[in-house]
C-alpha cells in the first residue's frame, strides 16, 4: 500500500492510497474532489474507492463530485448522515482494498458516528479526527467518557501503527503538549523537530502509536476526568 497526502482547505490532508498490485486507490475523506482528481490523474491511479472517517463536511464534501467523476463506490460510518454512501460501516465490518482488509473500529467523540479504519498487517490506521499528533479531536458531540476510550483504542495498537490523521494541527498540538507536560522531556524534543519541519513547509504526518504514547497528553491522560481537563484547556489554549 502506497499512501500518499493531498492537502485540502488550510489544514486538511486527504489521503490517497493505492495497491500497486490490483491497481485500486482509495481515498480516505475526500472533503473536496478537485485535489484529489489532480493528485490520481497526475499519477495515473483511477480512484476505485472511496471511505470516510465521519460526517463532517470537510470529510465528505467531495463524495457526490469524485463518486460522479469515477464510479468509486462510498463507504462511511453506518451511524452518520454520509453523502452518497453505499455501504455502511459499522464496529467489526471490514474494508478491502487488493488484498489488504481493513477492520472498523467505532471511536466516537468528535462526532457520534466517527470511525477508524485498522490494517493490522500493514500497521497502518486511518484516524480522522479522532487523534492528532500530540492531540486529539474536539469534542463536537460525544463525551469526554467516549473521546477518552476511543484514543485509549487507538493507542492499544501495536507501536509501530502508523496513524494517518486528517489534519495538520501538530504545532499547536505540540506547544500545548509541552505547556500539559513541562517535565516530559521527549515532548520538548519532539516539539524542536515538528517546529523545524513545518518552517520547511514539511507535512509531519503520518505519527505512530509509539511517539503518540510518549508524547500525547490526552492519550497519558490516567483518567477521564484528567482527560476531561487537559480538553477544555486546550479549547482556550493560546
Ligand atoms: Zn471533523
Amino acid at each position: 500500500m502506497e499512501i500518499v497526502p493531498v492537502p485540502a482547505f488550510t489544514d486538511n490532508y486527504i489521503w490517497l492510497v493505492h495497491d500497486d498490485a490490483s491497481g485500486e486507490t482509495a481515498v480516505v475523506d475526500p472533503g473536496d474532489a478537485r485535489p484529489v482528481l489532480g493528485e490520481a490523474q497526475g499519477r495515473g491511479w483511477p480512484v476505485t474507492q472511496i471511505w470516510n472517517t465521519h460526517w463532517h463536511p470537510d470529510h465528505t464534501g467531495g463524495n457526490l463530485a469524485l463518486k460522479q467523476a469515477t464510479g468509486a463506490p462510498i463507504s462511511g460510518p453506518a451511524s452518520g448522515n454520509i453523502p452518497g454512501r453505499d455501504v455502511g460501516l459499522s464496529e467489526g465490518d471490514e474494508v478491502r482494498i487488493g488484498s489488504h482488509v481493513g477492520r472498523v473500529i467505532e471511536v466516537p467523540g468528535h462526532t457520534l458516528d466517527h470511525i477508524a479504519l485498522i490494517f493490522d498487517q500493514e500497521r497502518i490506521a486511518f484516524v480522522g479526527d479522532t487523534l492528532f499528533a500530540m492531540g486529539c479531536g474536539r469534542l463536537f458531540e460525544g463525551t469526554p467518557e467516549q473521546m477518552y476510550k476511543s484514543l485509549q483504542r487507538l493507542t492499544g495498537l501495536p507501536g509501530d501503527t502508523r496513524l494517518y490523521c486528517a489534519h495538520e494541527y501538530t504545532l499547536s498540538n505540540a506547544k500545548f503538549a509541552v505547556h500539559a507536560e513541562p517535565g516530559n522531556g521527549i515532548t520538548a524534543e519532539r516539539l524542536g523537530r515538528v517546529e523545524a519541519m513545518r518552517e520547511q513547509g514539511k507535512i509531519t504526518l503520518p505519527t505512530s502509536v509509539e511517539e503518540e504514547r510518549a508524547t500525547n497528553p490526552f492519550v497519558r491522560a490516567p483518567d477521564v476526568a484528567k482527560f476531561a481537563e487537559l480538553r477544555s484547556a486546550k479549547d482556550s489554549f493560546r
